[in-house]
């Protein structure tokens, strides 16, 4: 189930600190007021909404993928490994 970020339109809430998250179904209604203080919220876009993030490359992964992959040693020096 995705996560939702959802903050405050106006004003502050002890109970939710004004800025809270939820896990909630697809198929559920937009949720408009904060669950605690029933004032009205809007729908933060996070990056917990992301569905999958990039790994970063790993030297193994250019290798495999056919990349040459240079080490750096030292300024304007590289090694092929
Ligand atoms: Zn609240």
């Amino acid at each position: 189930m995705p996560i939702y970020e959802y903050e405050l339109c106006e004003g502050d809430c002890a109970a939710c600190g004004g800025r809270f998250t939820l896990v909630r179904p697809l198929r559920a209604k937009p949720l408009t007021h904060c669950p605690a203080c029933k004032r009205p919220v809007r729908k933060v876009i996070s990056a917990f909404s992301t569905p999958t993030k990039l790994k970063p490359l790993s030297v193994t992964d250019a290798k495999k993928a056919g990349f040459t992959v240079y080490k750096k040693l030292g300024k304007g020096e590289y090694e092929r490994q």
